[in-house]
This record gives structure tokens, C-alpha cells and sequence, in this order.
């Protein structure tokens, strides 16, 4: 099987049986998309959804996080992991959008990587999720998927490497919602310890399935 085919087969499932896959964090603005999203690195989706709605209730806008102090903010973090961190980061960040940005949030990868908190992968969910931009944000589960399928070559070591190869590989009208696709098969079929191999339909595909490398 080429490379292309491999590429045609996964896609064309997905495209097929998850058209509309969108992120599993709850927001209503690309303000509100940013802090769940510093606050979901080494963290689950579900836990993040259970503590944003305290902070934008007393937080609605960045100007209002902007001014706000540790003291006050860490309380509503603290459940999460990294808390301190993240709760510097938060400050920082809308410190500087406000400063920096006319207190709008940026929507350009070089511009959000400027922000406390944010690097690539960050910057590459904001612009894809609120402006549909064709950037791929490879977090852990991109990173296992995409190596197992075989859809990048074994020497793509580094996210970004991944990210360049799936970005050359992918059409860039499917990028923004291939990144939720693989997202979601790590999260739920290809998980990181245990692969569901037996109920997953990329098995006659997967290059770690073939060779037998399932444990
Ligand atoms: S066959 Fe197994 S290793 Fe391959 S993508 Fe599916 S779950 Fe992952």
C-alpha cells in the first residue's frame, strides 16, 4: 500500500463517519477557547470543562483576567494539573493580549506563540478550531497515531516534524478537522498503552498493526 492510499483510506472514513468532529472542550469565544486550552496541557478535556465555567463567570472577558491576581485566580485552578503554572500563565497571557493586542485575542500562529503559555500546538488549535486555518496541532495523541498508522516515516521524532509531514500529506481544506479525527482515535481506540486493534477499522492499513508489533 503507498502512502497515498493510506492517506485516502483513513481519510476517507473519517470524512465519511465523523464529517463534523470538533473539540471536546466547551467555549464560546476564541478568549474562552485559549484559557481551557493552556489549561488542558496534561489534563483531560472533561476535568477542564468542569473548572472554565467558574473562571468565566467571574472572568468574562481577557481585560477582566487581566486584572485579576494569583491570589484570586489560583483558588478556581487549583483542581487541575500545574496549577501555579497555569495560573501565572493565564495572567501573563491576558496581561499581554491586552497590552499587546488591543485586548483581542491574535489569530495568527506567530502572533499567539508571543502570548505567556502558548507554544505551537496551542497556537495551531486556536487558529484551527476558531478560524478553520489549515494548521495541525500534534499533541500526544496526533503524535501516536499518526506514527502507528504509518502516515508519517518513522524519522518524523519531533512534533513538528509529524506536523509538517501530515500538513504536507493532508488536503488543506481537511486539516482543521483531521487534527479532532486523530485527536479522538487516540483518545478513545488507539489509546497509548493498549490499542483497541481489534475494533479499529484501520487494521488492514495500520503499519504498527501489521507488524506485529501489538503487545
Ligand atoms: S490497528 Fe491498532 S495500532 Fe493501528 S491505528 Fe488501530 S488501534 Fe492503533
Amino acid at each position: 500500500m503507498t502512502q497515498k492510499q493510506r492517506y485516502q483510506f483513513v481519510l476517507d472514513y473519517f470524512k465519511k463517519n465523523n464529517p463534523l468532529a470538533e473539540t471536546e472542550l466547551d467555549y464560546i469565544s476564541p478568549y474562552q477557547l485559549l484559557v481551557s486550552v493552556i489549561l488542558s496541557a496534561q489534563c483531560t478535556d472533561k476535568r477542564v470543562n468542569a473548572t472554565t465555567p467558574a473562571i468565566f463567570e467571574k472572568y468574562e472577558t481577557v481585560v477582566l483576567l487581566s486584572k485579576t491576581t494569583f491570589k484570586k485566580l489560583f483558588p478556581l485552578i487549583k483542581s487541575i494539573s500545574y496549577p501555579n503554572n497555569k495560573t501565572k500563565h493565564l495572567i501573563a497571557m491576558a496581561k499581554m493580549v491586552v497590552q499587546k493586542f488591543n485586548g483581542i485575542i491574535p489569530m495568527t500562529v506567530d502572533e499567539l506563540v508571543q502570548l505567556p503559555g502558548v507554544g505551537r500546538k496551542t497556537a495551531n488549535v486556536i487558529t484551527s478550531v476558531i478560524d478553520q486555518q489549515p494548521n495541525m496541532a500534534v499533541d500526544t495523541h496526533v503524535f501516536r497515531v499518526s506514527k502507528r498508522l504509518g502516515l508519517v516515516k518513522d524519522s518524523a521524532n519531533t512534533p513538528f516534524a509529524v506536523e509538517k509531514e501530515l500538513v504536507k500529506n493532508i488536503p488543506v481544506e481537511l486539516i482543521h478537522t483531521a487534527h479532532h479525527w486523530l485527536i479522538l482515535h487516540g483518545r478513545y481506540t488507539c489509546v497509548a498503552r493498549k490499542p483497541k486493534c481489534t475494533d479499529c477499522v484501520f487494521r488492514t492499513v495500520c503499519k504498527f498493526y501489521k507488524s506485529n508489533q501489538i503487545i
